[in-house]
């Protein structure tokens, strides 16, 4: 049961988005960038962001050698580039939209480690360099075995390491931070806890039902345009797209004292990466150890994989080190057929961007900026 100032003064909006992840909120700056006195609202589900976006490690991903290999194994040379120009891309919009400071953003490359069984990635790298060539003007990747040892690295594990020139990493909360409040500057508003149950293109607009804790009724939002920004949860609200959820496990020690670790780090063509923050070392991943139970939406730990992560630690991340665990926790990302984003209008007032894969950090302003870019050329 509505009352008629909430009726006349909260429902109703031009522009609707669900999700308040990356992408989301994104798609929330460019639209009021188009569209300077058209209002936008976004509905989020949990009181924080709760899928991906504040869940991740922070790294502003283009691609490790390795995985770019894997790719090319079963993608053309085209569709591999033109992902690479989509990461970059969509780092150098988030900057501008931010500025560096404001997103913790240290440029400062990564690093691939290779051990015995994968060193055959290192006859590649000329090629790589090459084939990149069109989007990075010196190599982007540059055998540094002799730092190796540096880093406090187990040298008789880690056989060989990769500089990528291109990448960098972020405070992912900071980042989101600011990219709410700066939303919200621009006038903005943001619902949490406003879990979307369904919703309809009307013909004239969309009609967006929410779930309301605090009432028996639901809350019905109509809007001129309507986009779904959900990502790992999209086939909750559209059962039929290529959208597999895909959880990331992830742990941070407390402060190590003396810690070499220093940067970013990649290792198993991305299945698993690990950084130093604040004097502690996070490290992510494994999720292809156990796919059938990662296969979830579930915010959960997985016990078999954690345990892995600490053995990655122990072994030759920071061997010989005493460390306790500070946290643990996971986020969900969205897989499918390709690793391309999905961008596209569903109908007349209805759009979609989702299936961010585990670059969303990288991509997600580029396709918010695209997202925008069709609702304006639709509307
Ligand atoms: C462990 C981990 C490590 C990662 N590391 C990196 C990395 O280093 N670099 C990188 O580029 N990317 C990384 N990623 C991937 C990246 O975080 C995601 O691709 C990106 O955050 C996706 O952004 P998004 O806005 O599409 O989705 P999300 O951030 O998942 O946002 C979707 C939002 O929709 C909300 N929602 C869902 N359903 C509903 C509903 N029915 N009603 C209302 N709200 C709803 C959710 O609560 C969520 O807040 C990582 C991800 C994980 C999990």
């Amino acid at each position: 049961m509505l009352s008629i100032w909430e009726r006349n003064a909260f429902i109703q909006y031009d522009h609707i988005i669900i999700g308040s992840g990356i992408v989301g909120l994104s798609t929330a700056y460019y639209l009021k960038q188009k569209f300077p006195s058209q209002s936008v609202l976004i509905l989020e589900r949990g009181l924080l962001p709760t899928g991906a976006s504040t869940r991740n490690a922070g790294f502003a991903c283009m691609g490790s050698p390795s995985e770019l290999l894997d790719d090319l194994s079963h993608r053309s040379e085209k569709e591999v580039v033109d992902l690479f120009r989509l990461r970059k891309n969509g780092l150098t919009r988030l900057s501008s939209i931010l500025g560096h400071a404001a997103m913790g953003y240290k440029a400062e490359g990564s690093h691939e480690l290779f051990f015995e069984e994968d060193t055959t990635v290192i006859d590649q790298l000329p090629y790589l360099n090459q084939l990149l060539r069109s989007e990075v003007e010196s190599d982007a990747f540059v055998l540094r075995n002799e730092k190796i040892e540096t880093f406090g690295l187990n040298k008789t594990k880690v056989k060989a390491m990769v500089e990528n020139c291109c990448e960098g990493q972020i405070d992912t909360g900071l980042m989101i931070k600011n990219l709410i409040l700066m939303v919200m500057s621009l006038g903005v508003e943001i619902k949490t806890g406003c879990p979307v149950k369904s919703f309809l293109d009307t013909g004239n607009g969309a009609e967006v039902v929410c779930l309301n804790s605090f009432a028996v009724d639901e809350i019905v939002f109509k809007s001129k345009t309507l986009t779904i920004c959900t990502n790992g949860f999209a086939t909750q609200l559209l059962p039929a797209m290529d959208v597999v959820p895909g959880r990331g496990q992830v742990l941070i020690t407390k402060p190590i004292a003396g810690l070499k670790l220093k940067g970013i780090f990649h290792f198993h063509q991305g299945y698993y990466y690990c950084r130093e923050y604040n004097c502690c070392v996070l490290i992510g991943g494994g999720r292809n150890t156990d796919f059938e139970k990662e296969t979830t939406m579930e915010l959960a730990l997985n016990d078999n994989i954690q345990q892995n992560l600490v053995d990655q630690l122990r072994s030759f991340i920071i061997p010989n080190q005493e460390f306790d665990i500070d946290m643990q926790w996971s986020g969900i990302m969205a897989f499918g057929q390709s690793k391309r984003p999905i961008i596209q209008q569903h109908s007349e007032h209805i759009f979609i961007g989702v299936r961010m894969g585990g670059m969303g950090i990288a991509i997600g302003s580029e396709v918010g900026f695209q997202l925008a870019n069709l609702i304006a050329t639709a509307h």
